[in-house]
């Protein structure tokens, strides 16, 4: 079997080499940040396509700013040691890459970041649809609220606040549903359990804002900027309650691994006529051919990787 490697604080390792100690900050207080990249396989092409890599590092310096981890390299080197590493993987499939960065202090005692050691690393892993259910997904109204902006920010995808997640995913999986939709504690809603939420109603669409407590979804962006120019509808941001999702025409989720989830029930309430809708259904369209190189316009979106 071919060697996989991992990027870990400053070299290309075997990834079987790539060990953190039990005592690293991060591990035991969920001190570190991390992103989440998707490169897509493209037959045609015959090479990876990575899907807006610079602004998912972007983002992640923001996140570990917040936590004083300072990442010691550029955008630029950040995308070409990504680059570099899914060339060593390289693989005719779709791959996820995770890049994180943390408090690699061995000290128990101390919470006061900025004086904590930091470390950054790259892996990668192939990963196929998010879903089984191409119909679309139900989802229930999660009990747990999320986190918030004055606890643990959402914005920084801090590696800690996925205890929130992991509760209200588990929640869903327990009551029989595919995916969890968090509320803020005045009732607004936020988001899935790692993807953004949009609504159709009335050909206008919908989403919570950016200064609700939401991470600032890439894809998020990216399907706004796709409605607008692609199909010519409005994306409004605005706060909504729960029962505007029960009364849309359609709702969707969209993320770097769920891409465009067609959600077609919400705590056992049709959305729409139980189906995906022809808005969901043509931004999955779009959305799908353009993280494979095949809409040119939006080609400066990826970093090919040949082998
Ligand atoms: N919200 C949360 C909580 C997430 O974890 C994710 C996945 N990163 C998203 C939204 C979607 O963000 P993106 O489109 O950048 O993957």
């Amino acid at each position: 079997m071919k060697k996989k490697f991992i990027f870990l604080n400053g070299t290309f390792i075997p990834a079987e080499k790539a060990i953190i100690p039990i005592q690293t900050h991060g591990f035991q207080y969920g001190t570190w940040c991390f992103g989440g990249i998707r490169a897509y396989y493209s037959q045609k092409d015959n090479c990876l396509y990575a899907f807006r890599m610079k602004e998912h590092y972007e983002r992640l310096k923001k996140s570990a700013h917040v936590l004083y981890i300072e990442i010691p390299y550029s955008i630029e080197e950040l995308c070409i040691l990504t680059q570099t590493l899914l060339q060593k993987n390289y693989t005719k499939h779709d791959v996820y890459i995770r890049p994180f960065a943390y408090k690699s202090d061995l000290s128990l005692i101390s919470f006061n970041l900025p004086t904590l050691q930091n470390g950054f690393g790259v892996f990668t892993l192939p990963l196929g649809r998010f879903t089984s259910k191409p119909e679309g997904i139900r989802a229930n109204i999660s009990s747990w609220t999320r986190i918030s902006d004055n606890s643990i920010p959402p914005r920084a995808k801090i590696m800690g606040s996925y205890v929130n997640t992991a509760l209200a995913k588990t929640e869903s999986h327990i009551g029989g549903y595919d995916e969890a939709i968090f509320l803020d504690k005045n009732g607004h809603v936020l988001e899935g359990s790692a993807e953004n939420i949009f609504i159709v109603l009335d050909n206008t669409i919908y989403t919570p804002p950016s200064y609700d407590d939401i991470l600032q979804g890439i894809t998020r962006s990216t399907i706004s900027e796709l409605v607008q120019k692609e199909l010519g509808l409005m994306v409004k941001e605005q706060s909504m309650n729960r029962t505007q999702l029960y009364q849309a025409d359609e709702v969707f989720l969209v993320g770097t691994g769920a891409e465009v989830l067609p959600v077609i029930q919400i705590d056992g309430r049709n959305i729409g006529n139980g189906r995906i809708g022809d808005i969901t259904k043509q931004i999955q369209k779009i959305y799908t051919a353009l993280v494979r190189g095949e809409i040119k316009a939006y080609s400066s979106w990826l970093t090919k990787v040949q082998k």
